[in-house]
């Protein structure tokens, strides 16, 4: 059995086989710096190449526990370190998560998204989410948890209980990690998405954009995430969300355009990997969805609402669809 330690390697430390090309930052920096209908271009035909262009795969996002994290993420409403106003919820009850779970599906999801905020779970914690995990995937649905950092044996657990998908965001460029994140570091990351790949899970890793990086640094979140090997099943991009009280609220607006370019060159670089239209998507006009669609994004976050801010109304998200004769992506659970 493979066993992966997916900390970031230098070119010269790569695996004897590797099963992704190296992206080195300069190069994906050259991607982002293409005439950008070129690159949008390039990108719909690499997506083309390798899925149905119009198959949009819909997940939805519930907040199981909500808030009082011990984290200190400066673009998080909900870390205990910042006041946000944030309502803190305990964990929900299995029967409430399963109630949202069957609207999810009855609404068109394909994948339940559930997130705890917390640094890692804890064993008793393990426990809980298994139940509620095997309860959700017996409805027929694909299953993703984002419980933040792993001990030894917890992905396993995980993946016994039912889970499809971890999630686990490198967040930005490697470089910057520590300027954005103060409790915790890189390897703290590659670790725990090591762990979930050899438990067997798919992985689930994206980052965000608009947090006053540089276009280098973009380039480098999307380099480290590309270098994954195996590269990530599902990558969520987000563009920040500005909550008042947290370090980010009077982050720089990115351009439009920028977020676009980030789109594309994920899916140039990642072109297997389901590239999520994440958080931000409702201060996104429908013109620049339809954009990043036409480059490469193939999947997005389904309801009302994300961790704990606003996502656009599923009508308005049926409507574009059907406007853009965009559809559904079906999962059949004996395909796992
Ligand atoms: S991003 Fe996750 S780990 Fe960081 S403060 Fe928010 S909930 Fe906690």
């Amino acid at each position: 059995m493979t066993t992966y330690n997916l900390r970031l390697k230098a070119k010269n430390e790569l695996t004897p086989h590797p099963t992704v090309q190296y992206w080195r930052k300069c190069q994906v920096e050259e991607l982002f710096a293409m005439p950008f209908m070129e690159l949008v271009f390039k990108a719909a035909q690499v997506h083309r190449e390798n899925f149905d262009p119009q198959a949009i795969q819909l997940s939805t996002l519930l907040s199981i526990k909500t808030g009082g994290c011990p984290e200190e993420c400066e673009y998080c409403p909900q870390s205990a370190r910042y006041d946000t106003g944030l309502e803190k919820q305990v964990m929900m009850d299995i029967e409430e998560i399963v109630e949202k779970a069957k609207i999810a599906k009855a609404r068109g999801a394909s994948r339940f998204c559930m997130g705890a905020a917390w640094r890692g779970p804890k064993p008793k914690d393990i426990k809980v989410v298994s139940n509620i995990i095997s309860a959700v995937k017996a409805l027929g649905l694909e299953t993703c948890g984002t419980f933040g950092l792993l001990e030894e044996g917890m992905a396993e657990d995980l993946k016994q209980a039912g889970l499809d998908y971890y999630n686990h965001n490198l967040d930005t460029d490697p470089e910057r990690y520590s300027k954005i994140v103060h409790t915790r570091n890189h390897d703290d990351r590659m670790d725990t998405l090591g762990k979930v790949r050899n438990a067997g899970l798919k992985v689930c890793c994206g980052g965000i954009v608009g947090m006053n990086e540089t276009r280098p640094e973009r380039a480098g979140l999307i380099a480290s995430l590309a270098n994954l090997d195996p590269q990530p099943e599902s990558v969520p991009i987000n563009q920040l969300i500005k909550v008042e009280g947290t370090p980010l609220e009077n982050a720089e607006v990115l351009d439009w355009t920028e977020f676009v370019r980030t789109i594309a060159v994920a899916r140039i670089t990642m072109p297997k990997s389901y590239v999520r239209l994440s958080a931000g998507r409702t201060a996104m006009p429908e013109a620049m969805q339809t954009l990043c669609f036409m480059a490469g994004a193939n999947s997005i976050f389904y309801g009302e609402k994300l961790l704990t801010t606003c996502n656009p109304e599923e009508d308005s998200d049926r409507l574009l669809m059907d406007k853009l004769d965009l559809y559904p992506l079906s999962y059949e659970p004996s395909e796992v």
